[in-house]
């Protein structure tokens, strides 16, 4: 790993600014830069890369997909403090689409707004709770609830989850399976909560990332520093009195899942994994490990009801990870295959700012007869993934060829 951002992802420093009070309070000042470009025009490799990704992008107008090429290959990953390069991300020319500003592609103002009362039925059977940085899915399901991600403290679920949950007529009771899309604390912080509320849930995750958190846990009690820091809440609280200590440590603990029971593994000879999950009788849920943002990110296909039709909805979890971009993309392809057998063509990440996708959720509870962009088709989904790995590609290659900044 070159750089500590390695470790530090946007997703923490999001997290961080949805914290409650008392929780440990960090900025997103001073803690990282993000990758920009271009300093220089893109060599030929690097070009072909965008290219692809740029084709992709312009066969199809859902402001997803627009986005997803604008951000991830035009003007790389941004810090939310970051003021801006010039680029022609800076002016976007239609601000409602793609919801980029002059001072980066997200606000931590915006970030904390949470999606009150009930958060928003974005299809039939599926919700999203939490606020425009970070969330979860909860889909109702004939058997019961299936929950995807668990935002960062049991605070934070408490608030933005639990609590809003009975205005959408859901029972958090009647939760059967727990998905953690991946290792980092923000997504990880209501599991014990769940476990509480409902004692035959199961918690679903990866075996990499469970192993990280395992060692993390393990490292916590033994009163030893852990690493990595962002497996553990509030990562970057320098606590100044035994108090203050006292209290992150107490904290860290309630926060971090203490066992999981349905691990997601590698295929032989394979980093990227599929295993089918039924969830019930008549629900049977697809988790894939897929290596990139973290060494056990997780995406599951989930089917689900839209409009009245039967759908499968791909729900990611995680944003970017420049230094392991050559791997992201191989597990990329290996989930836009995956995805394409399974038929997924419905489409949304825990963290929502991906893709302006808070703005369309926020339409939706307006309006639920709003345009739904996350009903994309199994084509879109196709497309979506295909510029993810092809800007994946074009960074890695860009950071080689020093076109690019790294951190
Ligand atoms: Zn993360």
């Amino acid at each position: 790993m070159r750089h500590r951002w390695t470790r530090i992802a946007l997703a923490t420093c999001i997290a961080a600014a949805l914290a409650a009070p008392g929780a440990g309070h960090e900025t997103a000042e001073g803690e990282s830069k993000p990758f920009r470009g271009p300093l220089k025009p893109d060599q030929p490799l690097a070009r072909g890369y965008n290219d692809a990704a740029k084709a992709l992008a312009m066969v199809d107008d859902n402001p997803l997909i627009r986005w997803e090429y604008r951000v991830w290959c035009e003007t790389g990953y941004r810090s939310v403090s970051d003021a801006g390069t010039g680029q022609e991300v800076d002016t976007p020319a239609d601000v409602t689409r793609d919801m980029v500003s002059p001072k980066g592609f997200f606000h931590t103002g915006h970030a904390r707004e949470l999606f009150t009362p009930g958060g928003v039925r974005f299809l039939d059977n599926a919700w999203y709770f939490g606020a425009n940085g970070l969330g979860v899915v909860v889909v109702k399901t004939d058997e019961g609830l299936l929950l995807f991600d668990t935002m960062g403290t049991p605070e934070e679920f408490d608030k933005a989850v639990l609590s809003e949950m009975p205005a959408a007529g859901l029972d958090p009771k009647d939760i059967t399976h727990v998905f953690v899309g991946h290792y980092h604390w923000d997504h990880t912080g209501g599991v014990n909560t769940v476990r509480k509320l409902a004692p035959k849930a199961k918690v679903v995750i990866t075996e990499p990332d469970a192993r990280i958190i395992d060692t993390a846990r393990r490292t916590l009690l033994a009163g030893q520093p852990v690493e990595p820091a962002n497996a553990l809440a509030s990562p970057r609280a320098k606590p100044k009195t035994a108090e203050e200590a006292a209290a992150l440590r107490d904290l860290r603990l309630r926060s971090i899942p203490d066992r999981f029971d349905i691990l997601v593994t590698a295929a032989p000879g394979l980093k990227t994994g599929l295993q089918a999950i039924r969830t019930g009788p008549s629900t049977e849920v697809f988790a894939m490990l897929t290596p990139g943002h973290t060494p056990g990110q997780m995406a599951v296909v989930v089917p689900v009801k839209h409009q009245g039709g039967v759908r499968n909805l791909l729900i990611m979890s995680g944003n970017d990870q420049p230094d392991e971009a050559a791997q992201y993309a191989i597990s990329t392809d290996y989930l836009r295959s995956a995805a394409a057998q399974l038929g997924a063509d419905t489409l949304i990440n825990t963290h929502p700012y991906q893709s302006a996708m808070y703005y369309h959720l926020r339409q939706l509870k307006a309006d639920p007869a709003a345009p739904n962009p996350f009903a994309m088709g199994v084509d879109g989904v196709n497309r979506f993934l295909g510029i993810y790995a092809d800007c994946q590609r074009a960074t890695k290659q860009r950071l080689q060829d020093g076109t690019w900044l790294g951190f």
